[in-house]
């Protein structure tokens, strides 16, 4: 095992491979405030990668209601009871062990394979709320009932679990943006990596006999064009762009202002220890023991944040650029009341204004003589 530095756990931690970080790393922000588990993303990834023979229960992209969903069934409470007690210090600092900290003897990463049944049911818990509201209840205000909708994908980790285990080198990741793939002709189906993947974002394909997992549409990736999961997001919860590496943060790059400089957008589970860089904006209504445990330390400062953005302009303009262009945002500015975001040519590639142009029409029309409703 080597000492890599674990940015999330601000620590360094036990990792079989060498620190190496890609020139820059893909990283999403989901929103979570905004997703309405309309499964868009999920039928626009399968249609796209997973309609073939074997891939019938895989989900590179899947959305499950927590806290009660799940896929495969129990992925992350059944990993967290592995692993058992962890702390978080008022530093930041993780004091806990992660999955390559608590590998059994001879392996490389803590974990488990699921059984065939867990993939059997992607909407299980769906629309099932934390507790049930009591007879005779009525609406007065604010009610302590909730659940919210969690997108997943593969988190093209730093230190990836998938990568770590595999005992034939067929997971690699890009020096050029950090995607991670499976190189399938050397891959001989061991599912050492669907094991270790506490996010379980790895497939076998038991019709091919090999596992394959999300490529970060990397032929769009390529084309400077976002992912079809996010380009065809109808809640406009997601941006895709890349991260700096540590140290080397912009500001006016939106993925590097909100995750890193911000810090309203949090990795799931960072004390599992792959450094995930999909990031989350917590729900705002959700208890925050709850979000603690999911999202790490921050939860309280980043939901703070993110109900200031009506006042900041410039927090604000970062989270115009979700959902309102198919190309990768590299840079973005304020100019007067919009927000300005530029692709890798540095292009501008959508202007966003900060209030919605308002029209009323006429009730009555005097031209076709006919009354309107809806007239704004
Ligand atoms: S398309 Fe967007 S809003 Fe719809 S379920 Fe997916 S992430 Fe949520
Ligand atoms: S989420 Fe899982 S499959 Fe994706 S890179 Fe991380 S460990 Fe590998």
């Amino acid at each position: 095992m080597s000492k890599v530095k674990n940015i999330q756990l601000n620590r360094e931690m036990e990792y079989p491979y060498e620190e190496s970080r890609p020139r820059r790393q893909i990283a999403y922000i989901f929103d979570t405030n905004k997703c309405i588990a309309c499964q868009t993303c999920t039928v626009a990834c399968k249609t796209t990668w997973t309609s073939g023979k074997g891939q019938e229960h895989t989900f590179f992209n899947n959305v499950e209601t927590k806290p009660y969903g799940f896929y495969p069934h129990g992925w992350d409470v059944k990993l967290l009871g592995m692993l058992g007690p962890g702390e978080w210090d008022g530093e930041g600092t993780y004091n806990g062990k992660t999955i390559f900290e608590a590998a059994p003897p001879g392996e490389r990463a803590l974990g488990f394979l699921p059984e065939e049944e867990d993939y059997a049911s992607p909407n299980l818990g769906e629309d099932i709320s934390a507790g049930s509201v009591p007879q005779g209840a009525f609406f007065q205000n604010i009610h302590n009932i909730w659940m919210f909708y969690m997108a997943r994908i593969c988190n093209h980790c730093t230190y990836p679990g998938c990568l770590a285990a595999c005992p034939r080198k067929a997971i690699y990741k890009r020096p050029e943006d950090g995607i991670v793939l499976v190189d399938q002709s050397r891959c001989r189906g061991y599912r050492e990596c669907v094991k270790a993947c506490p996010y379980k974002k790895i497939f076998y394909n038991m019709v091919t006999r090999v596992s394959e997992k999300c490529i970060g549409c990397f032929p769009l990736i390529e084309q400077g064009e976002q992912p079809q999961c996010v380009k065809t997001c109808i809640g406009k919860i997601r941006l895709q762009g890349f991260l700096s590496k540590p140290g080397e943060e912009k500001e006016d790059n939106p993925l590097d202002y909100l995750i890193r400089i911000r810090k309203i957008a949090l990795p799931l589970y960072p004390q599992f220890g792959t450094e995930p860089n999909v990031y989350y904006i917590p729900p705002v209504h959700v208890p925050r023991l709850f979000l603690k445990q999911m999202f790490g330390p921050g939860v309280e400062e980043a939901i703070a944040a993110y109900r200031s953005a009506p006042r900041d302009k410039k927090l604000l303009a970062a989270l115009l650029m979700f959902g309102n262009t198919p190309k990768i945002i590299q840079r973005y500015a304020v100019e007067k009341e919009e927000a300005v975001g530029f692709d890798g040519m540095l292009q501008e590639a959508v202007r966003v204004p900060f209030t919605e142009p308002f029209f009323q029409r006429d009730f009555f029309d005097k031209k076709h003589q006919v009354y309107r409703h809806n007239i704004s």
